[in-house]
């Protein structure tokens, strides 16, 4: 576990008005805000060199100029040699510092400039989750540290504009998809998407449904059914009652976990509820808070006493699915791929061909109805994009 004061200490030194030269900012960075979509991959993604600006803090100074500042050290410790190299988790990335976790202490780091520019030139910028190799710097009550090596990641999660692929964080095992029965209202069919954006990539999913202590209609059991009944881990939790936490508990421990969901739905809180103390939006309130200033802080790593960590992403609004070629669609509902085989036409989309053996499940009641139509909005949408 880190220490608090130590966390606050690496936020105060993060929010430090940085030192450098101004860049004029290309005007090009200024097209409107795009639809984020989100995908996970176990691929080495393809990244754009935007995210170089992982490495810069990017200032708001009105619609019409931005410049850029970007941060040079004066000068660079020398590296350790590879033996006295330590090992630890960036748990989160501000600006040109990435927080690292060595599992006693948390260590803030920038990043060796060769190993840097090569990063920003591979399109591979750090992000949470991230295993690294760092030379210790200092070590009083804030200890310092140069990230020397990036290690190779199992997963990298990431976020596409539909031409771009954005990495939010890397090496976890399993996504929670986190909904609330009220408050926000339930969306079905978000669920969906989450799932198939999910298996795509390789992590397992899991199906949380939050809030149930709202659920005066009793509609939570019908729709985990949905899910189990087709071999996913799905559970109802309530932090309002303690109801599922200790189900939630154990499907944390000793991995790495994502949780995606609205906001407002209780990622926070169930952390919270899993772990008391450890506080989810801690991590974003720097950003939040320094006003006109934009750090690129994409998600945030924190260790569980019982083993495995957590990722907390900010709120995800429009999960798509525009990664996934179209023909492949079919193959991120499980519950098709047993059915698609008997399809009368080799090349069925399963939407209005004669012969369809997954309508014809929809029909007999084998396949969910509702999933159904998650899969025919989908499939609509992805094609309508091209
Ligand atoms: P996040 O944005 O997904 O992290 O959501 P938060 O954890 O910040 O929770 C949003 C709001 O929902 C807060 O006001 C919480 O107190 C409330 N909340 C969280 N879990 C529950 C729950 O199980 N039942 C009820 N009734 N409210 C909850
Ligand atoms: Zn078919």
């Amino acid at each position: 576990m880190f220490s608090m004061a130590g966390r606050r200490e690496a936020q105060r030194v993060a929010k430090r008005k940085p030192q450098g030269k101004r860049v004029d900012f290309r005007r090009n960075r200024l097209r409107p805000a795009r639809q984020k979509h989100w995908h996970v991959s176990s691929e080495e993604p393809e990244a754009h060199i935007e995210d170089a600006a992982t490495w810069e803090t990017v200032r708001h100074k009105g619609a019409l100029s931005r410049k850029r500042t970007i941060v040079e050290r004066a000068e660079e410790p020398p590296s350790a040699d590879r033996s006295q190299l330590m090992r630890g988790t960036a748990i989160a990335v501000r600006g040109q510092y990435v927080e690292v976790d060595s599992g006693e202490k948390m260590w803030l780091c920038t990043v060796r400039r060769v190993l840097r520019t090569r990063l920003i030139r591979e399109r591979h910028p750090v992000v949470a989750g991230d295993e690294v190799l760092f030379t210790p710097v200092a070590e009083s009550t804030l200890n310092e540290g140069v990230i020397e090596e990036v290690l190779p990641r199992r997963t990298a999660l990431h976020r596409s504009d539909g031409r771009r692929h954005h990495v939010i964080a890397a090496n976890v095992d399993q996504v929670i998809v986190v909904s609330s029965i009220r408050e926000p209202l339930i969306k079905e069919h978000l669920i969906d998407r989450y799932l198939v954006a999910v298996h795509a990539g390789g992590p397992e999913g899991i199906i949380c449904i939050n809030k149930a202590d709202l659920d005066h209609e009793a509609r939570i059991p019908e729709i985990l059914e949905r899910y189990l009944r087709i071999g996913y881990r799905a559970l109802a939790t309530s932090t309002a009652t303690g109801q599922g936490i200790e189900e939630l508990r154990s499907i944390l421990a000793g991995k790495t976990t994502m949780l995606a969901g609205q906001s407002g739905v209780g990622k926070s809180s169930l952390i919270n509820a899993v772990q008391p103390g450890l506080n989810l939006k801690t991590a974003h309130v720097s950003v939040a808070t320094d006003k006109g200033r934009h750090t690129t802080t994409t998600a945030a790593w924190y260790r569980l006493d019982m083993g495995g960590a957590v990722i907390d992403t900010p709120g995800i609004r429009a999960l798509d699915v525009a990664m996934i070629p179209l023909n492949e669609l079919e193959m991120h509902f499980v519950e098709f791929l047993d059915k698609i085989p008997h399809c009368k036409f080799p090349n069925c989309v399963h939407i209005h061909e004669d012969g369809c053996a997954v309508k014809a499940a929809v029909e007999a009641g084998t396949i969910d109805p509702s999933r159904y139509e998650s899969y025919v909005d989908m499939f609509v949408e992805r094609s309508e994009q091209g």
